[in-house]
């Protein structure tokens, strides 16, 4: 007798869908077959589709910013990941200076997450590093951590790694994260929203895109370049360094980069659009779209706040930086792009962070499955995020999670939220 049954859907394997039957064992996916066996529960999924557990790899919840906290912590945080049909997130740890610090800044993210629904694991962030980089590395492969994440910018906060500190914090067994913006050609402050794209333009992301690539293309270690927010980025990347793209050189980049452009920041409610890397102009939102085949992952980079604190002050660099994303990503992005997004949801981020158990429909994996009814209309309203408001409001979308399921249990169902228990897990 199985645990779980998901009977009759259109199953995603990869490269084609085959109507047939999930088991569920001990969290396990145990049998894959057409035959009907007894189980202790059975979802029908008839006319739905069946895809691995999503994969976001680049989320914030509890984020302390300034005089701000971001609006979802990991419990409200993974309930709306949950209903966007996430089973896996990764958040990063507080920026470290030091390698001594590390362990700590872990211990500390792991307790916040005890409570989240679903699974998760944490990149290690460092900040003006001024430790030794090996023994980081050898720290974070000890506990399971195998991405490091820097910054190109932020010296105002003391976040930004110098290019002689990132170059030796590459490891051929890690994945280096990098938030590329090239410090010296960003205005930082006295910019409203409407100049705020502007301030932080497309040349500063793509020269600090460039300079990343050529340092691990020397090193031979593997990038992972976040939340990319233009198509000439990307274009730049192809053009020079083709052979690593989605082999040592991994792109990232977030549904609002391809939904929303920099008008949104000229209307009086601008504030409420406010994150890094800006929202760019409608050319490089179309680029971004044609260019879709070059992205390895699409995350979110989900960091909401209340709209009162978004709107708080007039000034850009006063703004609390970030909006929400976890619940509407896959759905969004599969009405632009169809199954070829869904490998950028799963298979992707499991093969770039090294989540082995994730990612894929096949026996002896993690039961992280998603029910997904592709042919429901739904215009959104809201979310199950704290926060109050959601930039995509009012999108009409074809296609609606109607489970998620987390290592076999069901933690959201037609709408209703059943909660789970997430791990954290080694990579
Ligand atoms: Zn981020």
């Amino acid at each position: 007798m199985f645990d779980l049954g998901i009977i009759n859907g259109r199953v995603y394997f990869g490269k084609e869908y085959r109507v047939t039957n999930v088991y569920v064992k001990a969290g396990k996916i145990a049998e894959i077959s057409k035959e009907l066996f007894e189980c202790e529960r059975v979802l029908d999924a008839t006319k739905k589709i069946v895809v691995p557990g999503f994969i976001d790899s680049h989320v914030h919840f509890a984020l302390k910013v300034g005089e701000f906290e971001s609006a979802d912590d990991f419990e409200s945080g993974s309930k709306t990941a949950a209903y966007g049909g996430i089973t896996t997130f990764l958040d990063f740890t507080d920026p470290i200076f030091h390698h001594d610090e590390f362990r700590d800044a872990l211990e500390k993210r792991k307790k916040e997450a005890e409570n989240a629904c679903i699974d998760y694991s944490f990149h290690a962030t460092v900040g003006d590093f001024k430790g030794d980089p090996d023994v980081l590395k050898i720290l974070c492969k000890a506990e399971g951590i195998n991405s490091i994440k820097v910054f190109t910018t932020y010296s105002e906060s003391n976040r930004r790694c110098s290019y002689e500190m990132i170059e030796k914090l590459f490891d051929e067994e890690m994945t280096l994260m990098a938030h590329c913006e090239e410090e010296d050609l960003l205005k930082k402050r006295w910019e409203s929203p409407a100049t705020y794209e502007k301030a932080r333009p497309v040349m500063a992301e793509r020269s600090a895109a460039m300079h990343m690539a050529d340092i691990a293309e020397r090193r031979k270690s593997r990038l992972y370049i976040v939340h990319i927010s233009s198509g000439s980025t990307l274009d730049m990347i192809k053009l020079k360094h083709p052979a690593q793209i989605g082999k040592s050189i991994f792109l990232e980049s977030c549904p609002h980069y391809f939904y929303l452009s920099d008008v949104k920041l000229s209307n009086i409610d601008g504030n409420l659009y406010l994150l890094t890397p800006p929202l760019r102009g409608g050319k490089e939102l179309m680029r971004l779209r044609s260019s879709i085949g070059l992205i390895d992952t699409i995350s979110t980079d989900h960091c909401p706040f209340m709209s009162e604190e978004k709107m708080k002050y007039d000034m850009a660099y006063q703004v609390p930086m970030g909006i929400g994303g976890v619940e509407h990503s896959f759905p969004l992005m599969f009405n632009l792009f169809g199954d070829a997004i869904i490998p950028k949801f799963t298979s992707k981020p499991a093969e770039i962070f090294g989540l082995k158990n994730k990612g894929e429909i096949k026996v002896g994996k993690d039961a992280d499955l998603v029910i997904f009814d592709s042919s429901l209309s739904n215009t959104i309203k809201e979310s199950h995020s704290k926060a109050d408001y959601t930039v995509y409001e009012g999108l009409k979308i074809r296609g609606k999670i109607s489970a998620t399921i987390s290592r076999g249990h069901i933690v959201m169902e037609n709408d209703q939220f059943f909660g789970g228990q997430g791990q954290f897990i080694r990579r």
